[in-house]
């Protein structure tokens, strides 16, 4: 049973009619009716030993543990107005509070989102016949945001026609990931320093998500990698796509590995935090404004096909390319 198969079978309940809740699990976000105003929310789990090294540094942890959050408020289209914290310590340290603080504050204040309230406790000392260590470090946000309501997106509305867009560069964190973990060699120290800040300091494309309100049919944040996120755009709204490998926007440091790894890394690296959306062809223009005004690159990879056609990667002569690789799945062992 893979995460997604789990969520369905356990976690997936029939929404009460005339509820409060519009949309809920299994889109980014959460979407609240509130009479005019919908209340986007979300909630990220970052746990020492799955989603981080022991050894992490603190600022960049605080910064991530709310960025993956905006992340997902960013697809909807949401601002961020408040966030609640749930933190369970191994240990109170003076200096790791304070530097997981500055991290996380420095962005919720960037984003005018607000600590709300939350919770800390003491994670448990787990004992085995040799050894004492503390419980894992696990840090858990609940993000809200608002949107109006006729700005509402989800990732059910991709239409046949659409073109396929995606924000900033892709693959990098994965290829960070492939530094520290030592797959390769030969990376310039600039380079892996460079794909090391996209990993650890992930940018959420707020500012892009509303930007794209009303423009964009359908988003996702990337955060398991382009083909397995944009495959719950394609199963949500019952579509296919046409992905063009040599459009995907690659960072240089990425273009200087093999081809391989960057095909590897773009396509079924995590921990991007791009924006991938839809949009009619007539918005192109708008579109590229959107980009513009929010300071973000956005680049056009592809088209959205009949779901017979599902999901296909080509290169520039049209010829279907191989892409054995799976997304990344917390229950895949
Ligand atoms: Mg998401």
């Amino acid at each position: 049973m893979n995460e997604f198969e789990l969520i369905d079978r356990f976690f997936s309940r029939p929404l009460p009619a005339g509820g409060i809740v519009m949309r809920g699990v299994g889109d980014d976000c959460a979407l609240l009716d509130c009479g005019g105003r919908v209340l986007a929310m979300t909630t990220d789990l970052l746990l020492e030993g799955r989603h981080f090294l022991p050894d992490a540094d603190p600022a960049s942890l605080g910064h991530k543990a709310l960025a993956v959050n905006l992340s997902d408020l960013a697809a909807a289209g949401a601002s961020p107005r408040a966030f609640q914290l749930a933190l369970a310590l191994p240990r109170a340290d003076e200096t790791w509070l304070e530097a997981f603080c500055h991290g996380l504050f420095a962005l919720a204040d960037e984003q005018g989102c607000v600590l709300a309230g939350g919770d800390t406790t003491r994670a448990p000392r787990l004992a085995s016949e040799t050894t004492q260590v503390d419980g894992p470090l696990t840090i858990c946000i609940t993000a809200l945001g608002d949107l109006p309501g006729a700005a509402v997106r989800t990732r059910a509305g991709a239409r046949v026609g659409d073109d396929l867009w995606v924000s900033g560069t892709l693959g990098d964190a994965r290829a960070a990931l492939a530094c520290r973990r030592g797959e390769f060699a030969g990376v310039p120290l600039a380079d892996a320093t460079s794909f090391a800040a996209r990993m650890d300091r992930p940018q959420p494309r707020v500012a892009l998500g509303i930007a794209l309100r009303g423009l964009a049919t359908a988003a996702i944040d990337i955060s398991d990698g382009l083909l397995g996120d944009l495959g719950h755009i394609l199963k949500r709204s019952r579509v296919g796509a046409v992905v063009e490998w040599e459009r995907l926007p690659r960072s240089g440091a990425l273009r200087g590995l093999h081809v391989e790894q960057q095909r590897r890394f773009a396509m079924a690296g995590g921990d991007d935090y791009e924006l991938l959306f839809t949009a009619p062809p007539a918005q192109r223009k708008a579109v590229e404004a959107a980009g513009f005004t929010s300071s973000t690159a956005v680049t056009r990879i592809g088209r959205i096909v009949e779901a017979a056609d599902r999901l296909r990667v080509v290169d520039g002569g049209g010829v279907e390319l191989p892409t054995p690789w799976h997304a990344f799945d917390h229950f895949a062992e």
